[in-house]
């Protein structure tokens, strides 16, 4: 059944070589028990590792039923150990924290053929241990212990029973008894190795073979072995079996329970690296909240302000470094409004504007406000379309009628509230009538929109501030296509009628959208900027993750040294570790985004800030901290899943 041939392994220790095996040759057949004796140090367990697969030799030929297992891949080796070959080591090397029975049945795992629990209660039955099922392993004696182990070779029905040291750790009684059970499963007619420095217990074997220094000293059947009953062919029922969608699932759910387990063995530390994925999925979703909320309310603001609009003002002059007051280089009139109006294509509207601070006054109360002097058009330009009296009329502005609409802010402080319309107010002591109250249009935390009143530009003109010139002019365009022409045009017929000649045109014409798309998108890279802010938190709550998973890596190294000797492939350890690293940034980033959700909302209800939520945020930060959990968690479940499984096992 197994044939080796001149097989050598050196290990190299500094400058010193170790020669653990120096070309040793046997074969073994189905059925037979061999013992491995020798003196401590003789390379016993080096031969058994390498018989196991467990470790692989400098040199010499190996083959098992006349296969060449050196040329074997890793998950070929794996698949072996697991399927045909079954472990008990000197130390037991069960899970900590486990149950018998799924220390018995953790060779299953990496088994793939749908075999579970029932076969690890048969042979945890078959080993005496039919009412130790449930209990954890340090609720065990050493003997007890040992025949978990033994238990969890046969649960893959192996054809091998590999036995390193199998009573080393036990007292003679447990010994006594460990050995007892070897000897049954010889009589069912499995092979056994065992390897042991004791020759009581070698004694129990029908062969002995014995080396020393690396060599083969003595081989010579064992005329006291214990008389076993007619070897019964063992039948060979480690067929691999077609995964179905459904082992596939139990397997997941087997990962899944592995991981959450050892995870909440851990529960302190676990929390805590989930508390970095959380702060910062937390900090994205607030931080993207407020930027958008911001930026839609102000976004909302500017869009109620009109659409489609120029204004054109006397250039500031810079003149030696001093800035000259406004106009006083060319001022603009009220014809050049009109004339804007007719000659101008595309031009919807203009409205002179006059505007300058003013103290009103109804009854006793005062308040200071800023007045707009506008013409009719101004009303459908601003969407101003009070909402109560009305706006006023060509014939008012003819006539530079006192009167007046005003914003909400003034109602509310000059009358508290009431509607004004038909009531007296005086504006820097001139009386005017109230007849109407403009739409509200809030304010953008700079500045509040209602705290206006609107008057005729005649009447503010002449009446009020006493100026012979308008401000500026507000023209609103048909469509944004014509916006360009609609300026250039405007430059022109002002260049024409002010008579600049080749003088610099004095005016200035301003694309209100411009501004408009200039604060939204500066609303975009701030919250860009904010989140790229936010985003730190996540790497560093990933940076975390990868720390936890890395010193679990190192602390579980046995463990993973075991799963892998008991068959687990490479990719079943990082699947293993991966999933944990995926878990933990999964509940973070689920606590992050219930944390992140009711900041927002604390925030909106005490600060009056407008803050939106997006479907996208959450998504973003969900996936987000699944990238995280497998970016960070992939370089720890690397490392454990490349580990040698004997030099694992070694681990102190
Ligand atoms: P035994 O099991 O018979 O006591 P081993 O097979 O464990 O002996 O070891 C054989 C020799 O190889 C010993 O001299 C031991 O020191 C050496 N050896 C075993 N494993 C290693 C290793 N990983 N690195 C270096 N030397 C080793
Ligand atoms: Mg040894």
């Amino acid at each position: 059944m197994i044939t080796i041939r001149n097989l050598r392994k050196t290990y190299q220790m500094g400058k010193v070589e170790v020669r653990a095996l120096d070309g040793i040759s046997l074969s073994v057949k189905q059925g037979e028990y061999v013992a491995i004796t020798g003196a401590s140090g003789s390379g016993k367990s080096t031969l058994m590792h390498i018989l196991g697969l467990l470790d692989v030799p400098d040199d010499g030929t190996f083959e098992i039923d006349g296969t060449d297992v050196t040329k074997f891949s890793e998950n070929e080796l794996a698949a072996f150990r697991n399927r045909v070959m079954g472990f008990v080591f000197q130390q037991f090397n069960l899970l900590k924290r486990t149950s018998a029975l799924e220390n018995a049945a953790l060779p299953l795992i990496y088994a793939r053929n749908g075999r579970r629990q029932d076969v690890a209660r048969e042979k945890l039955e078959l080993v005496g241990l039919g009412n130790r099922m449930s209990h954890h392993t340090n609720e065990l004696s050493g003997g007890q212990q040992q025949r978990v182990a033994i238990a969890r070779a046969l649960v893959n029905h192996p054809s091998i029973i590999f036995a390193d040291e199998p009573t080393g750790n036990l007292d003679s009684k447990s010994a006594k008894e460990i050995m007892q059970v070897m000897s049954e499963l010889h009589a069912q007619g499995l092979t056994i190795i065992l390897v042991t420095h004791d020759s009581d217990v070698a004694n129990h074997a029908q062969r002995i073979i014995e080396i020393r220094d690396g060599k083969i000293l003595s081989d010579t059947p064992n005329p006291d072995a214990p008389k076993v009953p007619e070897n019964v062919p063992s039948k060979n029922s480690s067929k691999v079996r077609k995964t179905s969608v459904f082992q596939s699932l139990r397997e997941g759910e087997v990962l899944l329970r592995q991981s959450l387990r050892s995870l909440l063995s851990n529960k302190v530390r676990t929390a805590l690296s989930a508390l970095g994925i959380m702060i910062g999925v937390a900090a994205v979703i607030a931080v993207v909240a407020l930027a958008t909320g911001a930026k839609k309310s102000i976004e909302d603001q500017l869009s109620q302000l009109g659409t489609n609009l120029l204004m054109l003002m006397p250039e500031r002059r810079m003149s030696g470094g001093v800035r000259q007051a406004s106009g006083s280089v060319s001022r603009l009139e009220e014809e050049d409004t009109k004339a804007i109006r007719e000659q101008v294509p595309h031009v919807s509207y203009a409205s002179s504007t006059v505007s300058g601070n003013a103290q009103l006054k109804a009854g006793n109360k005062n308040w200071n406000c800023r007045v707009e002097g506008v013409d009719p058009e101004y009303e459908i330009m601003r969407s101003n379309q009070p909402q109560l009296g009305r706006f006023f009329t060509e014939a008012e502005m003819r006539n530079r009628s006192r009167v007046c609409v005003l914003g909400l802010t003034p109602v509310k402080e000059l009358f508290g509230g009431a509607n004004p319309v038909g009531q007296q107010v005086k504006i820097n002591r001139q009386t005017f009538t109230v007849i109407g109250v403009l739409p509200e249009k809030g304010s953008s935390g700079f500045r509040d929109y209602d705290d206006t009143a609107i008057i005729p530009s005649t009447t503010a003109m002449r009446r009020l501030f006493g100026k012979t010139y308008v401000d500026r002019i507000e023209i609103q365009v048909d469509e944004s296509d014509n916006l360009e022409q609609a300026q250039k045009d405007i430059l022109a017929l002002m260049a024409h009628r002010h008579r600049t000649g080749t003088r610099e045109n004095p005016f200035d014409i301003r694309d209100m959208t411009e501004i408009q798309e200039t604060v939204s998108s500066t609303g975009d890279v701030l919250s860009i900027l904010l989140s790229g802010i936010a985003s730190i938190a996540l790497v560093v709550g990933g940076i975390g993750i990868m720390n936890i998973m890395l010193v679990s890596v190192t602390e579980r190294t046995r463990e993973i040294g075991l799963r892998k000797a008991l068959g687990a492939r490479g990719q079943d350890i990082m699947m293993q570790f991966l999933i944990e690293a995926l878990i933990i940034s999964f509940f973070g980033g689920f606590l992050g985004v219930l944390l992140g959700v009711a900041a927002s909302l604390i925030t909106e209800k005490t600060s009056g800030l407008e803050v939106l939520i997006t479907q996208n945020s959450i998504i973003l930060a969900f996936v987000f901290s699944a990238v995280i959990g497998i970016v960070f968690g992939i370089w720890p479940a690397r490392k454990a899943a490349r580990l040698n499984p004997i030099e694992a096992l070694r681990y102190e």
